[in-house]
Parts: structure tokens; sequence; C-alpha cells
């Protein structure tokens, strides 16, 4: 281990002196906000510092669902909170999309405009019958979109499942391959000339007037100013309604003849699975076990794997031999409401974390209202 203090004259230069903005976490937010703040000042020096060798949250593990609300998910969403929060939740998936892909090119992250299904359960309750027509009558007003949601039961039928009663779709959802997304943002990162040091680990902060100083085991780091992207675990910076949730996630070996494409949503988006060339990604179960599945620590548990594999075996294969191939997890930000907390706690030190599930839809926009804090 080598300590700051040992480090040479050129690399105290190059990597630790005069940073202007140090950023925690090298997610799809650390990313993002690092981005927009080298737009908005383009002669900042930019450093973001991530813990892991590869960013070790969920920005690499996730389904790559580029997804904006499901109809019974926002039904379920809808009898907890407010109406004007859930569209303004809404909205910010939408436009953050549209801000990724400002970002990124939809080829290079291989985007699919594939669809979505929500699919229903032959015993659980349906939405009300007008709730089809109450969401595209907001997506109409809000987006600008028409027809954004339809019953697609009867074409659903086609995919070869067992045990749905029904299949709503959105039109506007798709799909991405989560590794090139993170690839090229970095690859941005890098072409903007923002620093990246792998490895460090923050264990706490002080600000003092004219900088914050960042407690490592190297060592001290200084910066001007400090944005914690942090996620699923920044709980131990910033007391707020913020809990890790890990999500545990399977993918299967090659299967001949898969009969379907696109991005699927069940258990009002407990669980979700997508088929990514012929293999199925299949994830979810967290609801079985939310006080357990509420950690920072990786892994898997035979619940909620059985959980999933059962789904597989029982409903959406039911007539076709699979293998699983293998299986991860990874760590969200949740809390009680479903909105990201995006705030700056004073003049230097600002936060951007509680992505919940759906980070790759708004993680950039919140990176670009992050910069704009400053
Ligand atoms: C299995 C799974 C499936 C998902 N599927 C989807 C999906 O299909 N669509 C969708 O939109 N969203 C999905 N999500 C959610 C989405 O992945 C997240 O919301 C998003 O990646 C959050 O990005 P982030 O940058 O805020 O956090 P993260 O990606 O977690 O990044 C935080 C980073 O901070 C680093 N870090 C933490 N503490 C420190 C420290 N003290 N010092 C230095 N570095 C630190 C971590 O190592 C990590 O790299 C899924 C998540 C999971 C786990």
């Amino acid at each position: 281990m080598l300590f700051f203090n040992e480090l040479s004259f050129w690399e105290r230069k190059e990597y630790l002196n005069g940073i202007d903005f140090a950023i925690i976490g090298s997610g799809i937010v650390g990313m993002s906000t690092a981005i927009f703040l080298k737009k908005r000042f383009p002669s900042a020096k930019i450093t973001i510092l991530e813990r892991g060798y590869l960013p070790t949250g969920a920005s690499t593990k996730n389904a790559g669902f580029a997804c904006f609300g499901s109809p019974t998910e926002l039904f379920d969403d809808l009898q907890k909170n407010s109406e004007d929060k859930i569209w303004e939740t809404f909205l910010l998936r939408y436009q953050g999309l549209q801000t990724l892909f400002s970002l990124v090119d939809k080829e290079r992250v291989n985007y699919k405009p594939c669809a979505s299904w929500d699919l229903l359960a032959k015993n659980q309750s349906d939405i009300p019958v007008d709730f089809i027509d109450y969401l595209n009558s907001k997506t109409n007003l809000f987006i600008k979109e028409s027809d954004v949601y339809s019953d697609d039961s009867l074409f659903a039928n086609s995919f070869g499942f067992k045990g749905f009663q029904k299949a709503y779709k959105n039109r506007l959802e798709g799909s991405l391959d989560t590794g090139k997304l993170i690839t090229e943002l970095y690859k941005k990162t890098v072409e903007l000339g923002i620093q990246t040091l792998f490895g460090i680990n923050l264990e706490s902060y002080t600000e003092a007037k004219q900088e914050v100083s960042l407690n490592t085991i190297f060592g001290e780091m200084k910066c001007a100013h400090l944005v914690i992207c942090t996620n699923g675990f920044a709980n131990k910076f910033l007391d707020a309604d913020l809990q890790p949730a890990r999500a545990q996630v399977m993918i299967t070996k090659p299967i001949q003849d898969l009969k379907f494409e696109g991005t699927f949503h069940f258990d009002a988006g407990y669980y979700y699975f997508r088929n990514i060339e012929n293999r199925i990604l299949i994830g979810g179960g967290r609801n079985l076990n939310f006080k357990g599945e509420t950690t920072e620590k990786f892994g898997t548990t035979d619940q909620i794997q059985d959980s999933i594999l059962n789904l597989l075996k029982e409903n959406i294969l039911p007539t076709t031999a699979f293998e699983i191939d293998y299986s991860w997890s990874g760590i969200m930000g949740v809390g009680q409401e479903k909105s990201p907390i995006i705030k700056k706690v004073n003049n230097r030190v600002a936060f951007g974390v509680r992505m919940g599930g759906m980070g790759l839809a708004i993680g950039s926009e919140v990176g670009k209202k992050l910069a704009n804090l400053f």
C-alpha cells in the first residue's frame, strides 16, 4: 500500500492537487455529474473517486431496461403517494432517458426500442378498466405521446408464457447493454479530461472555509467541492430516508428458438426479465424478504433464487428446456419515496442518491441537475 505522502511530485501535481470537484462513485450518476460539471466549468479539474476496481454498486449489474413506468407499478405507486409526485418522477425518468441519449450514442449501447409488457398473473387483481385511458391521457399531456399504453394480451399469448391473464404494453420502453453504456460514459469522461481514481474509498470528509478534506485509507486529499454519488452506500454521509436494497439476478445459457424479444415486468415491477440475444436475464423477489435484502452486502439467497427460478420454469419457459448460467446481485438505494435526493447540504457539498430501480432512466438527469447546483 502506498500512502499519499509517499507519492512523487508528478503524481501529487497530476492527481491530488488543485481538485475543483471531487465526485464520489463512478456509477451512472457520478460519471454523468462529472460530465455535466465539465460542460458547465470547462477549465475545472474534476476527479472521480471510486472504491472498486470497477464501479461496485448497481450501474454495471442492472438489467438494462430503459423504462419509465409500467401500469401495475404506477397503479401501486398511486395508492401510496400523491399523484403530483408520481407524475413528477415519471417525467424525470422519461426526460432522463433523453438526457442519457444526449451523452451516449443509442447504437453504441445497443439500445433496442423493443417495447415492454407488464404481465398480470391469473390470481392477481387487475387494474381498473379505465386506468389505461387515464395513463394515456397523462402521457399525452406530459410527454406529448399518444397511445403509449395498451392491452396487448392477445399478442403476448404468442410468447409461449403460462399463467398470465393480461399483458399491458408500453410501446416506448426498450433495452440496452449495461456494460457498453458504462464503457461509453467512461470514454466520455476520459475525452473531457476527467480523471477517475479507482480503489479509493472515501471514509469521511470535513469541510473548512476554503476546501473540503477527504479522508481515505491512503491519507487525506483536498478539493474545493464534493459531490457524493454513492447511492445505496450514502447512509454513512447523509441522514435521510435512504436504505441499501439488494437486487438478485440470474442469466440462462443460450436457448434455442427463444420465442420472444422484449422487456417484461411482473408483480408491480418486483420481477423483471428480458432477452439478451437468445438468453434470458431475470431478476426480482426482493419483496419476499425486504428486511434481509436491506443490506450493502453482495450475494444471493436460496429463497429468492428459487422464486426467480420457479417463475422461469412455471410461467416463462414452461415447455422449453433451459439451464442457468450464473447469478449475481447489485445494491440499489431506496426510500419510502421513489424520487431521488438531489441536494446541496452547504456551499461545497452536494448529494445525488436514492435512484431506486430506475437509475438508468434518471441517473443522467440527476447528474445534470446536480451540476446545475454549483
Ligand atoms: C440487479 C439490478 C437490476 C436493475 N435493473 C435496472 C433496470 O433495468 N433499469 C434501470 O433503470 N435501473 C435498474 N436498476 C437500478 C440502477 O442500476 C441504479 O439505480 C443505478 O445504477 C444507480 O446508479 P448510481 O450511480 O446512483 O449508483 P451506483 O451504480 O451504485 O454507483 C455508486 C458507486 O459508488 C461507489 N462507492 C460507494 N461508496 C463509496 C465510497 N465511500 N467511496 C468511493 N466510492 C464509493 C460504489 O462502488 C459504486 O460504484 C437495477 C439495479 C440492480 C441492482
